[in-house]
């Protein structure tokens, strides 16, 4: 890339002397994009200033190229694999060793209390780090399938390792911030019903955290207005951005969705810039903050 596209790209910014959001963002759930080009335009047309990059242990030679390239804006990032590998755990191990700052998003066809997860949950709690985990129980298209299934009994793996960083993400996990959950549909849009287990195990256990990325995300936070800003004033330290957004500008191009027609409900639209306007109208400028900026940084151990 030439230094006149980097100009441009950084002048797109905003952070130069003025932030969109009014507080530094990091986008926690950032799905490393092929070029640095690509992930640029995301996060400045989205106004984020810094991206904690979803890597693959693949592709850790872009990830490691693109934060020498800008390291202000890529602090740190996490890999992943196919848990049913049978050298899963050694891969992860070693890429962790080499640098990465978490595990995930782990999204292998299996059940989050398996054998496979629990190995992972070990050896996240022996190396220090957290693990983002995406919680399916209903699929998206006749040939997806589902991912970490048995959400509803997770709080025994939460009680087991204790010593493990949990990130939870996806559409069981924020589907289930209402009591009346029964795994039969992705996106719920009816009011929360009060008591749901993801509310109540991000009180309850101190090594539970969530990204509130995707559309379930977004959809947690829309579905219920009533429901917002206690949901995040409980929850002040536990939470944090993340986009999860596809789209190719922060604004909405390209398929923002992946082709998913249960978050239609976004199609065309950036679902980092509308998750974030969602948090800035239902939070005060100090919890903005802690949300978009600090606690993303907290949790996956990254320098401000
Ligand atoms: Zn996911
Ligand atoms: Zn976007």
């Amino acid at each position: 890339m030439s230094v006149a596209v980097v100009q441009v790209l950084r002048a797109q910014n905003g952070s130069g002397g003025t932030l969109p959001w009014g507080s530094p963002v990091i986008d926690c759930h950032f799905h490393q994009r092929a070029t640095l080009e690509g992930n640029l335009a995301h996060l400045n047309g989205s106004g984020c200033q810094a991206a904690y990059l979803l890597s693959r242990v693949t592709s850790v030679d872009d990830t490691k190229r693109f934060m020498a390239q800008e390291p202000s804006r890529f602090p740190g990032y996490s890999v992943s694999t196919d848990v049913t590998a049978s050298d899963a755990v050694q891969l992860l191990t070693a890429a962790v060793k080499a640098g990465a700052h978490g595990i995930g998003e782990i999204k292998s066809h299996v059940a989050a209390d398996g054998p496979e997860m629990r190995r992972l949950y070990a050896a996240a709690a022996e190396l220090n780090v957290p693990i983002t985990l995406h919680f399916q129980e209903v699929p998206h298209t006749p040939t997806e399938g589902v991912f970490n299934t048995g959400f509803k009994r997770f709080d025994k793996i939460l009680t087991e390792f204790p010593k493990t960083r949990f990130v939870g993400h996806c559409d069981a996990f924020w589907a289930n911030v209402s009591a009346d959950y029964a795994d039969n549909i992705d996106y719920p849009r009816t009011p929360i019903v009060r008591g749901g287990i993801t509310d109540k195990w991000l009180s309850d256990y101190p090594n539970l955290f969530a990204d509130l990325s995707a559309n379930s995300g977004n959809n947690a936070l829309t579905r219920d207005p009533s429901f917002t800003a206690d949901f995040l004033k409980r929850h002040t330290d536990k939470l944090f951005f993340g986009s999860d957004c596809a789209c190719a500008d922060g604004h909405g191009s390209g398929i923002s969705q992946q082709g998913n027609p249960g978050a239609a409900r976004l199609a065309g639209k950036c679902v980092a810039r509308e998750t974030l306007a969602v948090l800035k109208a239902n939070s005060s400028p100090d919890l903005f903050h802690k949300l978009v900026w600090l606690n993303g940084h907290r949790v996956y151990n990254l320098q401000v």
